[in-house]
């Protein structure tokens, strides 16, 4: 069965409509995957594999029906970090463990509806604030790549399961990164989509002004079809914007010929890892071939994005995790009274890094320090997405390393936070300007780890991005090797 878990998505729906093999197996086919390689892997948290059986069951019935679906019959795993009605939600945090969600959240009701079959919830550093799923509260997620390297993060479940065939495709978040650094470590492909674009309903909260869900797959085509089901409105989420989702499948074969794609100098310097420049530039070279026209560009406040994200990150995550108090979520300590039960529960259930930054985001809005940091933050957040502005008056995308290097190895960056950080410097602005990026391999280094590009684009110009990456993989065949 094995082959059947290394489809693509689209192949796997056209097979299961011309009748090739049913849901049912293809959900069997990846619950014996799981079994196999997840005790090596860790990707998931849980495996809802009764539920994944029923969900198939109902796919066959719906298709023998006559009752065709986008993603009907796809088996998808979800990043613990989305709420999941009925199925435990932890976000990674010791926390949250035994909380049972009321609600799914909105981009898992709506693959839900597209028929997709959820095989589990997927490993993440502890309410997504990392870059390597070593700050997970339950258990490290190793790379597929290379069992001794980390699978990125904060979203490195959801690339492992993709990656290792364990999930056709996957659901993450990006905050800083956490969707497109894992893709890239891990050799598949995944989009952060533009802020408001999917609905945050049910995600849960890490800076609410940044944390945007997408999907990770095989392909950029997989990739759009995923989005394609849960991009779009939400009256749930007042952040979650009214413009029309175009077909973003329907529209990934459009002529790329004439696009303009920018390098961002700054983004090119001597802190990459050779392997992965020449990767980026040997990628902008392949669409220049196909009829793009690249040109170097500038983004003078390049310097300025880290800082200010890890100013207002971690001042949005503490006001977040506030709620975090054992009376209304997941686990309790006792205490001898309701502030020291309050101490207990969150002096247990919170890991290092998520102590970190809630005295870190507290501090940063306290009086006194506010107008300093998260006043002065958001006013450099302003001139950043001004400059975004004014570059996409004259490109229609951006190609960018996503990360500086490939997977580093376990514990490398875990004891130096500061490393930890900089490894975010070129995801980082995406979401202070409320972008889209689209992350793809492009290449491999010296010992056989997977490199990824990533194309950024105005905010709304998902199928743009879309388009370019899909001209791009149909041109060449990174994409297509497996661990
Ligand atoms: N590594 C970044 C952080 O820790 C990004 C995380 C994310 O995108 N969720 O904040």
């Amino acid at each position: 069965m094995t082959e059947l878990t290394s489809l693509t998505l689209s192949a796997a729906l056209e097979k299961m409509r011309a009748g090739e093999f049913s849901a049912a197996e293809l959900t069997e086919a990846h619950l014996a995957q799981i079994d196999a390689r997840d005790p090596e892997i860790g990707a998931y948290l849980c495996v809802t594999a009764d539920l994944a059986r029923d969900q198939a069951r109902a796919a066959d019935d719906m298709r023998a029906a006559g009752d065709e679906r986008p993603l009907l019959g796809i088996p998808i795993a979800i990043k613990d970090v989305l709420s999941t009605k009925g199925v435990e939600t932890t976000c990674g945090s010791r926390i949250l463990k035994g909380y049972l969600p009321i609600f799914d959240a909105t981009a898992v009701a709506r693959l839900r509806e597209a028929g997709a079959v959820m095989l589990g919830k997927l490993n993440m550093d502890e309410f997504a604030m990392g870059s390597t799923t070593e700050a997970s509260g339950y258990q490290i997620t190793r790379n597929p790549w290379d069992a001794e390297r980390v699978p990125g993060g904060s979203s490195g479940g959801s690339a492992a399961a993709v990656a290792a065939n364990m999930a056709i495709a996957s659901l993450g978040s990006d905050t800083g990164g956490s969707i497109r650094q894992p893709a890239a470590f891990c050799g598949v492909s995944a989009i952060k989509p533009s802020y408001g674009r999917v609905s945050r309903y049910g995600l849960i909260a890490y800076g609410s002004s940044f944390d945007q869900a997408g999907p990770f797959a095989r392909t950029v085509e997989d990739v759009a079809r995923v989005l394609g089901a849960i991009a779009g409105h939400d009256p749930l989420d007042s952040t979650s914007m009214p413009t029309p989702v175009p077909d973003y499948a329907a529209g990934l074969n459009r002529d790329i010929a004439g696009l303009r794609i920018g390098l961002p100098r700054e983004y090119f310097t001597d802190a990459l890892q050779p392997e992965v420049a020449a990767a980026a530039r040997a990628a902008a070279a392949q669409l220049e071939a196909l009829g793009a026209r690249v040109q170097e560009v500038s983004l003078e406040h390049a310097d300025y994005c880290l800082p200010a994200y890890y100013i207002i990150a971690v001042a949005e995550a503490s006001a977040n995790l506030a709620r975090y108090d054992g009376i209304r979520f997941g686990a309790r300590v006792d205490g001898a009274d309701l502030l020291d039960t309050y101490k207990k529960t969150r002096g247990h259930g919170f890991g290092e890094e998520v102590k970190r930054r809630i005295m870190l985001g507290t501090y940063t809005l306290s009086a006194g320090y506010y107008d300093a940091y998260y006043g002065k933050a958001q006013a450099v957040r302003t001139l950043i997405r001004e400059e975004f502005d004014q570059i996409f008056a004259g490109v229609d995308a951006l190609l960018a390393p996503v990360a500086p290097t490939t997977a580093f190895k376990f514990g490398e960056l875990m004891g130096d936070p500061l490393q930890m950080i900089l490894a975010d410097v070129l995801t980082i602005s995406a979401n202070l300007a409320g972008l889209c990026g689209l992350a793809l391999p492009c290449g491999f280094d010296d010992e056989g780890l997977p490199i990824g590009m990533q194309l950024l684009g105005a905010p709304y110009s998902e199928d743009t991005i879309l388009r370019l990456g899909h001209a791009y993989q149909l041109a060449t065949d990174w994409h297509l090797r497996s661990p």
